[in-house]
């Protein structure tokens, strides 16, 4: 589903050149929970915005559903993002705008027709478990179901791969196994691939199927969770 080939990825920063990403190669299959475990500094979040154009590579290239996404501008990356969509540590929701209004928002920029739009809402609402909430707004509502927002509006416009940015960091140890457990449901349910980025071995033990150890900008270890993660 993901191939990531020789991706380099520097920064021109004020004081010189940072290398973020260096040499990276992975492959993640349709239907895989993948997580990418470092420490912070480590390549994770730059790596992960290049798997959906927010960021480009220096060098090499990755492909989404045998799609080359990481040199296409404009429409072809609107329409791409459709299919690659990402959740995010703080939310990034729409604060003015209820969570019915929230979810509606990727299918409106899509050119989803009202009525269309109002019924997959409510789908994607009962989907993530938010049924009564439809018209709260983001500030009245807890850490796990501003995330669970978050998830409706990212599967909205149907993706192929979710992409998961420290999606439980910023929630408590019980909240974050329930937001957990809702990807593993929807990854079986749905079939979506999912990539998550985190520096919490507790969430790559809890969901992953397979495991990429990111140091330095530089993948030093892959392979399934028990075998990366087996107690000595
Ligand atoms: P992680 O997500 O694992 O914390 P990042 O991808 O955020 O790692 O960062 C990797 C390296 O790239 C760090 O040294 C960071 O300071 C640097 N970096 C990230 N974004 C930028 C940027 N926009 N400009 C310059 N350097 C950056
Ligand atoms: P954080 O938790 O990172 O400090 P917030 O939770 O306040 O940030 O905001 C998360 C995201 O929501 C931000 O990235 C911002 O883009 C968006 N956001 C915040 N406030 C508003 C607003 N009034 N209207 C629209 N978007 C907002």
């Amino acid at each position: 589903m993901i191939s990531i080939r020789n991706v380099n990825k520097t920064y021109e920063a004020k004081h010189g050149s940072v290398k973020a990403v260096e040499n990276v190669n992975l492959e993640i299959k349709e239907g895989e929970i993948y997580g990418i475990i470092g420490y912070s500094g480590a390549g994770k979040s730059t790596l992960i915005r290049m798997l959906n154009g927010l960021e480009i590579p220096t060098e090499g290239s990755i492909t989404v559903a045998g799609r080359e996404i990481s040199h296409i501008k404009g429409a072809k990356l609107r329409k791409a993002r459709q299919e690659i969509s990402m959740i995010f540590q703080h939310f990034n929701l729409l604060w003015s705008r209820t969570v019915t209004e929230n979810i509606a928002f990727p299918l409106e920029i899509a050119g989803v027709p009202k009525i269309k739009r109002m019924q997959r809402v409510k789908e994607l609402i009962s989907l993530v478990g938010l049924d009564g909430r439809e018209n709260a707004y983001p500030s009245q509502l807890s850490g796990g179901q501003k995330q669970r927002v978050g998830i409706a509006r990212a599967l909205a416009n149907n993706p192929k791969v979710l992409l998961c940015d420290e999606a439980t960091s910023a929630l408590d140890p019980q909240t974050t196994d329930s937001i957990l457990e809702l990807l593993v449901d929807i990854n079986k349910r749905l079939g979506l691939t999912i990539v998550l980025i985190t520096h919490e071995m507790h969430v790559i033990r809890k969901i992953c199927h397979r495991v990429a150890v990111m140091e330095g900008g530089s993948i030093v270890e892959t392979g399934p969770v028990l075998q990366v993660f087996k107690n000595p």
